[in-house]
This record gives C-alpha cells, sequence and structure tokens, in this order.
C-alpha cells in the first residue's frame, strides 16, 4: 500500500498547482488525474486555452470593416474550422507536454484514475489502495445539463462539442448569456453565422452591474446578435438539419429554428462518485462545503477550485491551491484573496474586480462612481472601436478606489490596473498624481480622475 503526505486528486489547475507548491516544500505528494490526457483540467482541455484560441482565431475578422477602411482588402479572407481543430490539438499538446513535465520535475507522483475515498485516510484507484495523511480534493467541475435540451452532441451541444466541430454552421441559438455564452456568441457571430442568445434571467452577464450588461447586449446586437432576456425554452423539435424551439419571453412566445443550439447555463461541481460519505465530507447542492481555510467537514481534507462554492475560474482556483499548500505546511492558516478578476473575453469584452454596485449597496457603504466612455479616448479612436467605458467605484468620504469595471477593447487586460489599485487602497488622488503613457486605452483611468 502506498503511503503520502498528500494526496491531490484531479490535475486541473487548482491540483496541479497545489501538488507543485507541496512537493517544492518538500512534501512527498501523489496527483491523481482520472485521464492521462487530461493533465491541465478543463481549463488547457475544454475551458479557458481552447476558447481564448478560438476568439483570437477570429478576432480580425470582427474588424473586417474597419480594416477594409484603413486599405487592407478583406475580400479574400476564409475561415477553415478543421484547421483551426488541429491547431488548437497541437497547443493543446505542447502546453499539456510542458504541465506533464513541470509536475514530473516537481518530484510529484502521477496516478492515473477515478479516485475514490475509501475511508477517512484512503482512497481506492484502479485497484489500488493510497493513504495519505491529508487528501486535496480539486476535482472541478462539469457541464450543467438543461432540464430541457439533452446534450446530443449533433445538434444540440455542449462548450466541449465546440471544440470538435469540422465546419461552421448557418445558424445557432445559444441558451444562456453567461461568460461563455457570450464568448461563442462572439466568435459564431465574427464568422458570419445568425446567432440568437437567449439568456433566462433580465441581464447577459447576471454577475456584472446593469449599465455594463446594458452596454454588453447593446453592442452585441449592434454586430448583428440577436439577444432575447428573460428566456425560456419550454419545448423542441429535432429535424434532420435543424432544431425547432419555442421559448417564452417577457413579450411573448418565440418560435424560430436552428442548425445548431449551445447550452451554456453553467457548470456543475464534479463531486459525484467520489465516495465524500465515506471520509465524513459533507456537500450542499453538489458543491463540497468548506470553512475559511478551505477546509472541508473533514479536517484532514481540504476541497478547491470549482468543486467549491467560489468562482468558476482557472485564476481562483491557482489562489486556493496556494492557500492550501501554505496551511497544510503551516500552523497558521491563510484565507484565499478576496479581490477577484472577473473577465469575459467577447467583443466588446468585460471585466470587473473588487466590489461591483449590487455589492456597494448591499454593505451600506456610500460610494461615488467615476465614469469614462471610451468615445473620448484616442487609442480606442485608432484601433476601430470606441465603444465602452471604464468605471471606478470609490469611497464617498475616502475616495480609495473599492471596485471597478470596463466594457470595451482589451478590457480583461486593463482590468489589472484597478486591480493594483484596489488591492494597494489606492485613492483617486494617488491616481491623479501618475503619469499614464499616451496615446494608450490605460490612459482613460487617468482622464477620467483628472477632469
Ligand atoms: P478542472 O479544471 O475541472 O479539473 C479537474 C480535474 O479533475 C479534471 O482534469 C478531471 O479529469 C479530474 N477528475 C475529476 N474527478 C476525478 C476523480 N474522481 N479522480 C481523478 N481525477 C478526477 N476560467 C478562467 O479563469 N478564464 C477563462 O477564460 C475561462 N474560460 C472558460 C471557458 C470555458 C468554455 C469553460 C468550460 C471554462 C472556462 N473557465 C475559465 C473556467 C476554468 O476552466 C475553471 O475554473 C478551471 O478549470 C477550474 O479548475 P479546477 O482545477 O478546479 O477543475
Amino acid at each position: 500500500m502506498k503511503q503520502y503526505d498528500v494526496v491531490i486528486i484531479g490535475a486541473g489547475p487548482a491540483g496541479e498547482k497545489c501538488s507543485a507548491y507541496l512537493a517544492t516544500e518538500g512534501k512527498k505528494v501523489c496527483l491523481i488525474e482520472k485521464n492521462e490526457n487530461h493533465i491541465g483540467g478543463t481549463c488547457l482541455n475544454e475551458g479557458c486555452i481552447p476558447a481564448k484560441l478560438y476568439l483570437e482565431s477570429v478576432a480580425c475578422l470582427g474588424k473586417k470593416k474597419y480594416l477594409e477602411s484603413l486599405g487592407l482588402s478583406m475580400q479574400e479572407a476564409r475561415f477553415d474550422m478543421s484547421v483551426l481543430k488541429n491547431k488548437k490539438i497541437s497547443l493543446l499538446d505542447q502546453i499539456r507536454k510542458g504541465a506533464t513535465l513541470g509536475i514530473k520535475k516537481s518530484g510529484v507522483d502521477t496516478i492515473f484514475g477515478l479516485a475514490s475515498f475509501v475511508d477517512e485516510k484512503s482512497v481506492h484507484v484502479e485497484g489500488e489502495i493510497i493513504q495519505a495523511d491529508k487528501f486535496v480534493i480539486a476535482t472541478g467541475s462539469i457541464h450543467r445539463p438543461h432540464p430541457l435540451l439533452k446534450v446530443d452532441k449533433k445538434q444540440i451541444i455542449s462548450s466541449d462539442e465546440v471544440f470538435e466541430l469540422e465546419k461552421v454552421p448557418e445558424s445557432i441559438l445559444v441558451v444562456g448569456g453567461g461568460a461563455i455564452g457570450c464568448e461563442f456568441a462572439t466568435f459564431f457571430n465574427s464568422l458570419g453565422v445568425s446567432v440568437h442568445i437567449a439568456e433566462f434571467t433580465s441581464n447577459l452577464v447576471p454577475a456584472e452591474d446593469a449599465d455594463v450588461a446594458k452596454t454588453l447586449k447593446r453592442e452585441l446586437e449592434r454586430k448583428g446578435i440577436k439577444v432575447t432576456l428573460s428566456a425560456n425554452v419550454t419545448s423542441f423539435v429535432k429535424n434532420e438539419n435543424s432544431v425547432e424551439i419555442k421559448m417564452e419571453t417577457a413579450r411573448g412566445v418565440i418560435e424560430a429554428s436552428y442548425e445548431l443550439i449551445l447550452v451554456s447555463i453553467g457548470r456543475s461541481p464534479n463531486s459525484a462518485n467520489i465516495g465524500l460519505e465515506n471520509a465524513k465530507i459533507k456537500s450542499e447542492k453538489g458543491f463540497i462545503v468548506v470553512d475559511e481555510h478551505l477546509k472541508t467537514t473533514n479536517p484532514n481534507i481540504y476541497a478547491i477550485g470549482d468543486v467549491i462554492p467560489t468562482p468558476s475560474l482557472a485564476h481562483v482556483a491557482y489562489n486556493e491551491a496556494k492557500t492550501v499548500a501554505y496551511n497544510i505546511i503551516n500552523k497558521s492558516q491563510k484565507e484565499p484573496s478576496k479581490i477577484i478578476p472577473f473577465v469575459t473575453f467577447c467583443n466588446p469584452q468585460v471585466a470587473s474586480v473588487g466590489l461591483n454596485e449590487k455589492m456597494l449597496k448591499k454593505q451600506n457603504i456610500e460610494y461615488v462612481v467615476i465614469k469614462q466612455f471610451f468615445k473620448s479616448n484616442s487609442k480606442a479612436k485608432i484601433k476601430g472601436d470606441d465603444g465602452g467605458f471604464i468605471k471606478l467605484l470609490c469611497d464617498k468620504e475616502s475616495k480609495i478606489i473599492l471596485g471597478g469595471a470596463i466594457i470595451g477593447q482589451e478590457a480583461t487586460e486593463i482590468i489589472h490596473q484597478i486591480l493594483i489599485c484596489v488591492n494597494q487602497k489606492l485613492t483617486i488622488q494617488d491616481l491623479k498624481e501618475m503619469i499614464f503613457a499616451h496615446p494608450t486605452l490605460s490612459e482613460s483611468l487617468w482622464e477620467m480622475v483628472e477632469k
């Protein structure tokens, strides 16, 4: 029977990072991953990396009209989905090999197979029992099924199957207007596909403030994407080459037909079949219950990443991995960082960090909003799209920056400047005294406090 200091279940961003931190600190670590070809987890194989590669492949198509106005002819532009799919396979292989080598170099033992708790001190993997003093569960998340639209991988797909498509569909209904839905809507829209987003709640990207969500809806519609809010698909009929849908909306029933349906209504925690009850670990709605130090209801077992009820983001998983590694090594215990950047890579991009208006109101914090539209930014004009804005939210009295949001080009990059402001408790006056380079999109941050 093999014995380790720590066993980590799942080699996604959470498990991979946590195992490396612990092994580097001299712990005897075993990382168990379901599938040899799934090192890197959802993020590498069906999430962040392929999704952003797909968006990059069509980024210049989204700017076609503007580039033509600059004298660049895009008449001959052609797109081949199978070429992109092959590029994805080779890129993921390359990154996976690097990650596998990194795990090996850090001294972590890797075992492939499905792990399940036998009792509080051991797991079962492929006929083998592995024991440890501490465990970390990092089994991530899976596609969240729609109550009606079951994925058939042909006409009704999840985000996983987008990366398997060999050809571009003529029309697509994206069910769910969260980050993943909006990103894929941008991808297909850039390729000239007729795209319709049906979102159940009253706003796209529901976690963001209403002004950001409303601007996003307007900008997506300007690009030709149809957006229906408060929409509920109530029935469907599959034909040979299309799916007919009926959806109830605030303005009545919509009936329409699409070549493809993409279901993107979120992710579900992947905690079934790992024997939680055998190790006295509690879960709620599938999410593993943890305390502020990420300890489960069993004091020797931690859980991190998408399997716990914190935001389902790879960088949140990284931060939790680091926190748990620290907590396993040290007597003093840390909590994960609460200042989290949220990023959506659609066009226009959306990003936010720190407290948003909903949170500030809920916490009864008096605040002021400072907003700057990219319309007055020359770099945005040079880049051919001056839609969107940056807003800062700061404490009414002290003017300390508590949060911010951006909708527009490069929002997912610029947001880190607001992240630093929030993290370092900078004030509006601090920003005023800095020099921002010209002409840049970031300059808007300085212009907005200077006026
Ligand atoms: P996962 O990455 O899901 O990894 C869990 C691993 O555990 C898997 O490899 C699985 O095979 C393994 N496993 C499960 N059960 C067992 C078991 N019993 N035994 C052994 N192994 C097991 N996040 C961002 O931050 N930015 C983005 O731009 C972004 N884009 C995304 C786009 C899409 C389309 C999707 C689907 C997700 C995206 N995400 C993004 C979310 C991100 O992928 C997840 O937050 C991240 O992968 C979570 O990491 P994790 O380690 O918790 O879980």
